[in-house]
């Protein structure tokens, strides 16, 4: 059976060059970095070239650049050590309703220690806006975190603008860039951004690997505690294979990027308007023009997302409804909710992500297999018939 992948954003394959490029750290040279001898220098020299090239990809420092366990440790860490570093100074944080979970739950978890957070909306296309987040700073804030792009629907946020403003108000500046490294450019100056998280596994890295860029001078404090590794912030022996690996996608992605974006919105956009001539009533979810090169949102009234999911599954189609950290609970997404769907429609959410490997005939495949599916789906649906 044909199989076609279209859930990159829950995550991708590992790019066959990264794998390459990690493989010596395994046996050969597996090191402890943080060993005097030879075996351990040898492994910290390529944990430290590896944070020279993610920094320049970045254009940070490497100083700046600090490695985890992947984004959501990366978006803890920025949360929970801003919080503590400044908790004296204030109790309030600012986020978006459309944030992922690895910030959206450890904002919850401060509330309940004490913390105040405003969770500022969104408009129907999933944007915030800067002047909301401008009314929202108290002289209790002291982050502001609001997401890149969002996992769901696309959304690209005018995180410059945030950023300007967080910066004029002294208040420091955190956003979740996991699903936009490697697919658009980020530059941590251009978007005036203190804290930015990433994960190897959203951009053909490993996974279980990301990291958090720390701008110079921001006041954290460490989040895992132990040894003193990442210059005493972030505790644990350094993943090397890892986070070789993290470079290396990161340089690949450099390279193909321009080419891989213009590609995937061209495919993207092929879905986007194809799906609505064969399908009557589907509706895109997020910003016509201000979305990610390789999403599509549709939500598709009378239809059940789950039996949508596994009908396509059966021929071969991996896709999503929200965001596969919420799809095995029955709660709409609370990004389809923000974006001021109702409860009933934001069930029937198609997501559709592309990616490096996947191709023309790809989306030939599903665009001719899913209006039959939908066709099914509503025939057995009693809400369709009743209309
Ligand atoms: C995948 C994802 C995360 C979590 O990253 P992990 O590496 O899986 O921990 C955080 N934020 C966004 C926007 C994501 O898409």
């Amino acid at each position: 059976m044909k199989k076609v992948y279209l859930d990159y954003a829950a995550t991708a394959p590992t790019d066959p060059e990264v794998i390459k490029a990690m493989e010596p750290y395994f046996f050969e040279k597996f090191g402890n970095p943080s060993s005097i001898h030879s075996f351990g220098q040898e492994a910290k020299k390529a944990v430290e070239e590896s944070r020279q090239a993610l920094a320049s990809s970045l254009g940070a420092k490497p100083e700046e650049i600090i490695f985890t366990s992947g984004g959501t440790e990366a978006d803890n860490f920025a949360i929970f050590g801003v919080a503590a570093a400044l908790e004296k100074k204030g109790n309030h944080i600012i986020a978006s309703a459309i944030e992922h979970h690895a910030v959206g739950e450890p904002c919850k978890f401060l509330e309940k220690k004490g913390f105040k957070v405003t969770y500022v909306g969104v408009d129907k296309s999933g944007i915030v806006s800067p002047d909301d987040v401008k009314k929202a700073i108290t002289d209790k804030t002291i982050l502001i975190s609001i997401m890149h792009a969002n996992n769901e629907i696309g959304a690209i946020q005018p995180i410059a603008e945030f950023g300007k403003l967080a910066k004029a108000k002294g208040i420091y500046f955190h956003t979740d860039a996991v699903q936009t490294v490697g697919h658009i450019p980020v530059n941590v100056d251009e978007l005036n951004v203190d804290l930015l998280a990433l994960a190897g596994h959203k951009f053909y890295g490993p996974k279980g690997v990301g990291a958090l860029y720390i701008r110079k001078g921001t006041r954290i404090e460490r989040f895992l505690h132990g040894g003193d590794q990442e210059r005493g912030l972030r505790a644990s022996t350094h993943n090397t294979p890892g986070i070789v690996g993290l470079a290396k996608a990161a340089e690949l992605c450099r390279q193909k990027m321009q080419e891989e974006s213009e590609f995937q919105a061209r495919l993207r956009d092929r879905l986007i308007t194809e799906i609505p001539k064969k399908i009557p009533e589907v509706y895109l979810n997020g910003h016509p023009a201000k979305r990610l090169p390789n999403n599509v949102n549709f939500s598709i009234r009378y239809i059940e997302g789950e039996s949508m999911l596994l009908n396509l599954d059966m021929l071969g189609i991996a896709a999503s409804t929200g965001s596969a950290c919420t799809s095995t609970s029955l709660e709409p997404s609370h990004v389809l909710l923000a974006i001021g769907l109702p409860a009933d429609i934001a069930h029937g959410s198609l997501r559709l992500t592309l990616g490096r490997w996947t191709k023309e005939d790809d989306i030939d495949y599903l665009l001719e297999r899913l209006p039959k599916i939908v066709e099914k789906l509503r025939a057995m649906s009693p809400l369709y018939e009743k209309k």
